[in-house]
Parts: structure tokens; sequence; C-alpha cells
């Protein structure tokens, strides 16, 4: 395996505790080299995911800091408007009692998967893997510390500029949104009730999403603020106050007195889509296969997706005696999810190109079609459904069931 982000670790823990014994894994990356820096991101969980993770042994080292998403509020208004009135609401359940998200802070998923990994005997490499060969035999993994090693199938979890998607020669579809996201946490006197927040600002979304309580005020919640490249270095350089005083301007003053618990920080917003998930004995997950605009909080949940789909199909081939890195292994793969990682990024790309505009008639159909979708309860109940990740049919580890 290249790469011990959240995918990489998931599918590690997914394929050993499936397996012992049978499934060999290694994951290099050269984060594990010294202290890694901590990932002061939250993450929206769709339900899917938080099944996988508990399926996986990990969710419960986590849900003490995991915060439940009771329901969400869609405004559109400019900055200088003086209320933003709300445009459309959600709120439901992915089943009777499971909400169908949770806010999760980065860094305890990452702590949480590295323990199950740890339990489950995987071999951590502190180095990064540069390129590989393959045949119908099996592949050989060059690492940057000089050594090779042979396996039968390599998981590509190594981010956005992935060195093994480039290395098969994999073309990757990309364009900026010249859009950075703004990334902080922010404590507030007033509970948020589990209640998540989307304004769409003509710069771009603003997101308040819970977190659980805590911090100084006794409440916090995490922004995710997409504002115009152009924009963001002045915002990125603020002291803490008037960086304080600019989220206020955007947050309102529904939850009371606010304060900037974590400094701002910045991350470029860039669409990029691998024209194939797979290459000889070589499978893409995470963002080396996609990346998409964090508009809706679907590109962890995608790369989930993907750790559920390839974990079956290889464990699978395995049981049955077969080639783990055989071409119809990787081929299920593909078919599983090449598809759904294209129609979540072209949905984004869509929503973001729609909400990102303050051209007057835009607003006014966007304005009337969220207005549509909120007098229709069916519809609303399908968009709770697809936010929860739940579907007939799907990888067995989305529905929480063990490999
Ligand atoms: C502002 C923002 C907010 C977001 N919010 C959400 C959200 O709420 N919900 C959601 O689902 N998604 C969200 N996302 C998307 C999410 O952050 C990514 O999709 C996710 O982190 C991708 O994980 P990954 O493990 O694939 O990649 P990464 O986290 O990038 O991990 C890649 C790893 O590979 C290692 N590596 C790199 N090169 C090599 C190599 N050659 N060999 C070995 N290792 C290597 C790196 O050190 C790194 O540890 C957000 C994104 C942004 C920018």
């Amino acid at each position: 395996m290249a790469g011990g982000g959240i995918a990489g670790l998931a599918l590690a823990a997914a394929l050993a505790r499936a397996c012992p014994g049978a499934i060999e894994v290694v994951v290099c990356d050269p984060a594990f080299a010294g202290e890694r820096p901590r990932d002061e991101r939250a993450y929206a969980i769709a339900a899917a995911g938080r099944r996988m993770l508990e399926a996986l042994g990990a969710w419960e080292a986590v849900a003490p800091q995991a915060q439940a998403i009771r329901d969400m509020v869609i405004t559109d208004s400019r900055l200088s408007d003086p209320v933003r009135p709300v445009f459309l609401t959600f709120d439901g359940e992915a089943a009777p009692g499971e909400p169908f998200a949770h806010m999760v802070p980065g860094q305890a998923l990452l702590d949480a998967l590295v323990a199950v990994c740890g339990e489950a005997g995987i071999v951590f490499r502190a180095c990064s893997v540069r390129r590989y060969t393959a045949d119908e035999f099996g592949a050989a993994a060059r690492l940057s510390d000089g050594e090779t090693i042979a396996v039968d199938l390599l998981a590509a979890a190594d981010g956005a500029r992935s060195r093994l998607r480039e290395a098969a020669g994999i073309s990757w579809i990309a364009w900026s949104y010249r859009q950075v996201g703004i990334v902080g946490t922010v404590a507030h006197e007033r509970d948020h009730g589990g209640r998540a927040i989307e304004h769409f600002l003509p710069s771009g979304p603003f997101a308040l999403l819970p977190l659980t309580p805590g911090g100084p005020l006794g409440h916090r919640s995490s922004i995710v603020w997409t504002e115009r490249e152009a924009d963001a270095p002045r915002i990125l350089a603020m002291n803490i106050e008037d960086a304080t005083e600019e989220v206020e301007r955007r947050f309102g003053l529904e939850l009371g007195a606010i304060t900037l618990e974590t400094p701002l920080r910045g991350w470029p917003l860039a669409f990029g889509f691998a024209r194939d998930f797979v290459a000889p004995r070589l499978a893409l997950i995470g963002d080396a296969a996609h990346v998409i605009h964090p508009i809706a909080g679907q590109g962890l949940n995608l790369a989930l997706k993907d750790v559920a789909a390839l974990a079956e199909s290889v464990v699978d081939a395995v049981r049955l005696g077969m080639d783990p890195g055989g071409a119809d292994v990787l081929e299920e793969y593909q078919r599983a999810r090449r598809f759904d990682a294209l129609a979540m990024g072209a949905a984004t790309d869509g929503l973001n190109r729609l909400f990102s505009n303050d051209a007057g008639p835009v607003r006014m159909i966007r304005d009337l079609g969220l207005g549509v979708v909120d007098r229709l309860p069916g519809l609303k109940r399908f968009f709770i459904r697809e936010a929860a990740g739940i579907s007939r049919g799907g990888p067995r580890l989305l529905r929480g069931e063990r490999l």
C-alpha cells in the first residue's frame, strides 16, 4: 500500500482483519517518519462510512468525539444582506435512531485506524513508493529507502498527486476552482443542537458543521469557508481578532458570541479524476483516484466507498484461491466505483458553479429550485439517503457487515 492517510489505513485494516494470516499488508508512507503533522480538519462521515468504521473496529475509539448531524439548513444570500433567509431544510435519519452523518476530527480517525492496523499486525514503513513494475505473476514496488518489495497487488492511496498513478501512465483530468477552502474551529456560546448550516455566499459556500461540546465557550463548530483564490491570502494572514470578525460576518449571531479556537488554514480547491482507476496489479483509491469540491463534504466518503469495494473484491478472490491482483478483481473494482465517483464529482462541480455565482437570474432560478425541493418530502428523503451513502446491494462493509 502506498499512502497511510485515512483511505490507505482503512483499506489495510479491512484486508488484514478479513483474512488474518492469508493477506500480508505493508503500508508505506514517508509521514510515518517522526512526528506526523496533525490533521486539524473535521470530516462529515456519512452513515455508510460510519458503519464500515464500526465493522473495522475503529468507531468505538472515535465515537466520543463524533457529533451527530441531526439536520441541515441551507441559505442563499449576499454577505451584506442583514438576514439569511432559509431556502431548504433537511432532517431525517439513515435508519431509525441512526443519524445520516457525524462530524469527526480527522486526527481521531487516523489514530483509531493506526491502532486497528497495529493490532492486526500490519507492517508500517516510513518511506514512499517511487515506482513499480508489473507482470502476470506479480508486481515489484521500488521504495525510497532503496528496497524493492514483491507484491500481488499495489493499492495507491498516495493522495491527489499520486506518484503511482503517474508511474502507471494513467491520465488525470484536472482543473483548479480558483478557490481556497478555509478551515478552522469556532467556539460559540449557544448549543448548535446538531444542526449543520450552509450559507451560499457569492464567493462560495460557508459551512458551519457541529462538533462535540468543549472549548472556551462550551460549544464548538468547524467551519469550511470557500473563498476566491485572490481574497484568501488576505484572510489567512489576519490576526485572530480580525479573522474572528470576518467569520462573525458570515456566521451571524445565531449561536451567541464566538471566538476562533484554531488559526485558519487554507486548502487550494481543485477537481481531479483519473481516466482509469486500475492498471496491471494497481488500484487507485481515495484522492489518488478522484478529488472533488468539498461543497457537500463527500471526498473522504467516496474514498471509504472505494475501500469497501476493493476490500470486498480482493477478499472474495483470496477466499476462492484466485489471484488478488488479477485483472478480473481489478475490473470488478473499477466497475463498482468509477461511475459513482464521477457522478459525485460532476454533481459537486455543478453545485459549486451554480452557487458561487452572484448573477441575478441565476440566483432567482436556484432559489426557486431550492424552494421546490423544500416542499417535496419524497425528494428530501432521497437526498438524505444519498447523504447517508446507504444503497441496497452495495459492498458489505458499507452495510456494517464484516467481510
Ligand atoms: C477543505 C476541505 C474539507 C473537506 N471536508 C471533507 C468532509 O467533510 N468530508 C469528506 O468526506 N471529505 C472532505 N474532504 C476531502 C478529504 O479531505 C479527502 O478526500 C481525503 O482526505 C483523502 O484521503 P486520502 O487518504 O485519499 O489522501 P491523503 O489524506 O492525501 O493521504 C495520502 C497519504 O499518502 C502519503 N503519500 C504521498 N505520496 C506517497 C508515496 N509516493 N508513497 C507513499 N505514501 C505517499 C501522504 O504522506 C499521505 O499520508 C475535504 C477536503 C478539503 C480540502
